[in-house]
């Protein structure tokens, strides 16, 4: 309400730890205060209105606002704030520059929004911001929108990834969750739950984007998680000479992970496509090829998970293990 949302501060707080969110940023528009005939107009009020019920519920809440300039250069976020006056200039090159010198973490909100199309415009403007040091990340996602060409450039500028809500009424209206949708956020691997380390995790880039059914992120953050969520249930299989036997993978991740064949294999036949469904154990079909194969084999299935993006149109490549006994 500080800007142009309709939700109280500290309801904002109330809504996030029913999501189970660690962190929150309340960015309120610095230039923009639509409701200003009603509530104050001191830029860091949303964010003393949140601190107790923040604490009260143990969500981290980062000091922040949005810098708000038409396009080009559009809007960015400064997180880590100190102090939020000295933004509220006219040339958004000086609030830009006093978030650097408080040692803020920007990015670039929304990109292609008012821009030609929809599209997103690496305007001169970009550029200087980046090349200054300034620019640390991009919006991946904002809202329930995805987009291909700021995740191409995350991954070439080494941008860190994000996904936020912008949330501007409450967020049950915009995320029904009875239906199973949720906010997107960002992953941010910190080495502690503090302010201090999501910071330091933000400016080194290692965050993941979650959305709907989709991750998106560098392959060493998204190996990682697959790795962790899944288990092979039946490592062990015996094949006789061309029986089809199952693989059963569970899946304790909150998503499901849509799996596509790489390659086929010598010694067997796997699915071409296949989902390991959250939270509960699939089946995958090994079967035989009957070339003459016996023994023991440890093999690797290869497949590539569509939903977990590496980049724009690379799906995370993985393998999972089995020790398949072939007979005759
Ligand atoms: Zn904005």
């Amino acid at each position: 309400v500080f800007s142009d949302g309709s939700v109280w501060p500290s309801v904002r707080v109330e809504e996030a730890w029913r999501d189970g969110l660690d962190a929150i940023a309340i960015t309120d528009h610095i230039e923009y205060k639509p409701h200003k005939a009603d509530v104050s107009t001191n830029h860091v009020r949303s964010y003393e209105l949140a601190e107790s019920a923040a604490e009260a519920l143990g969500i981290l809440l980062v000091k922040s606002a949005e810098i708000t300039r038409g396009e080009p250069p559009g809007h960015w976020n400064a997180l880590f704030l100190t102090e939020l006056d000295s933004l509220g200039t006219n040339d958004y090159r000086v609030a830009v520059k006093s978030a650097a010198e408080q040692g803020a973490f920007i990015f670039w909100n929304h990109p292609g929004w008012k821009q030609p199309f929809n599209q997103p415009v690496w305007y001169a403007e970009q550029a200087e911001v980046y090349e200054r040091g300034w620019l640390h990340g991009a919006e991946v996602v904002n809202g329930d929108e995805y987009n291909a060409l700021v995740h191409k450039w995350c991954l070439e500028k080494n941008l860190t990834m994000l996904g936020n809500s912008d949330a501007h009424q409450p967020i049950a209206l915009d995320y029904d969750s009875p239906l199973g949708e949720h906010r997107p956020v960002t992953l941010v691997f910190a080495r502690e739950k503090s302010v201090a380390a999501i910071k330091e995790a933000l400016l080194a880039r290692r965050t993941a984007v979650y959305t709907q059914n989709l991750l998106v992120g560098k392959e060493e953050f998204l190996q990682p998680l697959f790795q962790g969520s899944i288990e092979v249930r039946t490592p062990r299989l015996t094949i006789k000479n061309k029986d089809r036997v199952w693989l059963q993978v569970f899946n304790r991740a909150p998503l499901n992970f849509e799996l596509e064949r790489r390659q086929n294999l010598r010694e067997v036949t796997i699915p071409a496509k296949v989902t390991l469904h959250a939270g509960k154990t699939s089946l995958i079909s090994v079967t035989g090829r009957g070339a003459g194969v016996t023994g023991e084999r440890e093999l690797v299935l290869p497949f590539q998970v569509t939903n977990l993006k590496v980049a724009p149109t690379q799906g995370l490549s993985v393998g999972l293990k089995a020790q398949i006994t072939f007979k005759k």
